[in-house]
């Protein structure tokens, strides 16, 4: 008689980066057999993809292994494993720490996921991989994963990191940039459009520098993949504002596909800071690639990241973070307080700033975020956009899609056929965080049907 598949669970924290390895790890499991499952007590192995940027996150990652543990106590065969970036950061002493994880691997290891995984189930071993490509070649290559295609599709072009911005891990945890040839990318690409995929986001941590070391370029990959017939929509994430060269600016005005949005953090507004953090920028250069960025393409919507709180951040410094954010009005802002990393330059700068003090900067930077966003979006109603639509959302009232400038637009009136479909919608309604409103191309009868009150808006 032949085995039930066993099942998988993965729960992921992070950025996209960490959302793609864990596709990448479910589909790579799911070519040998292995079933996902929703419910985390149901499955045979649960894997944790973890995030380690800040303290915070370690935390959680700790503390949902505590909450776990009644659950291999209850099934001792039931196999957990740490993947991504906490088990790069703390190998062993995780499995020493947690005697009920069976594996440990870091972001390097993903393209061995099943076989560490059977050393577990077949062999009964606790198993550590935080091996790290060491190999100096600027090149690699991923074997092509794609068991299905989401409208929207995140694509990992590059890994790792060159910059050494004194509060980062992810140089210690993702090792130096290499990238991947362009002839495999778009090969991916191909294969997402063929399962219908309409909008790609090209990944990497420092993404501007993409093909360093060999003759290849981003601009490149750019304008290869907007050859791409069936492709509707391009991004990319992140860039550094040093490596964003006006190659890359111009494309926005020039490249149909590639969208009018770009992630562009600029973390603080302090020179004086910003050289504290290595990021190798002034204030005055950040606000000269906004310029141009506008220039190029003036409909263009830029998000950024900011850190409060920094070792010697002042007052005065502070300000200088609340004048960047209220001059450029930004279309998405992720804002953090600083978190000492171990193992990074910042973390011998001590953690000077009192949390209060920081949590005061955050309330403020993020109330005067809130305002620009509400203003925004609100000068949106009456106007039209193109979604390209993803997903009926989980309380099953609305569909939601992202605009070009990747603004998320909650749809009433659009049904299941509209997903996958970029529709023109009318903005009747917004607030800070996002938009909604109706289907254009829908009957007019549907048009009128009321739908969610203001007041539920969340
Ligand atoms: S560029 Fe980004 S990933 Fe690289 S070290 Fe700086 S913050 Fe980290």
């Amino acid at each position: 008689m032949s085995q039930a598949p066993k099942t998988l669970h993965i729960k992921t924290f992070g950025c996209q980066m960490n959302v793609y390895d864990s596709d990448r790890m479910s589909g790579l499991l799911e070519v040998q057999g292995y079933r996902l499952e929703k419910d985390i007590r149901n499955a045979d192995v649960v894997l944790i993809n973890t995030c380690s940027i800040r303290d915070k996150s370690e935390h959680k990652v700790l503390s949902l292994l505590g909450e776990l543990r009644p659950l291999k106590q209850k099934n001792p065969k039931k196999v957990f494993g740490i993947t991504g970036c906490v088990g790069q950061r703390m190998g062993r002493t995780l499995l020493q720490r947690v005697p009920h994880l069976d594996l440990v691997m870091g972001p390097d290891a993903i393209d061995r996921v099943g076989q560490l995984v059977g050393s577990v189930l077949n062999e009964g071993k606790r198993v550590l991989d935080v091996g790290f490509d060491t190999d100096r070649k600027r090149t690699y290559s991923q074997p092509s994963v794609i068991p299905r295609a989401k409208p929207s599709e995140f694509l990992t072009i590059m890994k790792g990191c060159d910059h050494f911005c004194t509060y980062c891990i992810v140089p210690f945890t993702r090792g130096r940039e290499k990238s991947r040839p362009i002839a495999e990318v778009i090969q991916d690409v191909e294969h997402l459009v063929e399962k219908g995929t309409k909008e790609v986001t090209f990944l990497g941590q420092n993404i501007n520098t993409y093909g360093k070391g060999t003759p290849e370029t981003l601009a490149q990959l750019i304008e290869a993949a907007d050859r791409v017939a069936g492709l509707e929509r391009i991004r990319y994430v992140t860039s550094h504002p040093r490596d964003l060269g006006d190659d890359l600016i111009a494309q926005f005005g020039s490249v149909s596909k590639l969208c009018p949005a770009l992630h562009l953090p600029f973390q603080s507004g302090s020179d004086s800071v910003l050289k504290g953090m290595s990021r190798l920028y002034t204030q005055q250069q950040y606000l000269e690639k906004i310029e141009k960025l506008k220039r190029a393409c003036p409909e263009i919507a830029i998000s950024t990241d900011v850190i409060v709180g920094f070792p010697g951040e002042t007052d005065a410094d502070f300000k200088e973070t609340l004048k960047v954010l209220a001059q450029v009005e930004f279309s998405l802002v992720f804002m953090f307080k600083y978190s000492p990393r171990p193992g990074t330059r910042a973390f011998a700068m001590g953690d000077e700033v009192p949390e209060s003090v920081k949590d005061e900067r955050l309330h403020q930077a993020q109330v005067l975020v809130h305002q620009i966003l509400d203003r925004q979006n609100k000068n949106l109603i009456g106007t039209k956009t193109h979604v390209l639509i993803e997903a009926l959302d989980k309380k099953a009232k609305h569909f939601s899609g992202r605009n070009p400038q990747g603004k998320i637009v909650h749809v009433f009136n659009a049904g299941s056929a509209c997903i996958g479909k970029t529709i023109e919608v009318e903005i009747t309604e917004a607030n800070g965080s996002n938009l909604r409103g109706y289907y254009v191309g829908a009957l007019r009868a549907e048009r009128n049907q009321p739908f969610v009150s203001a007041t539920s808006f969340s």
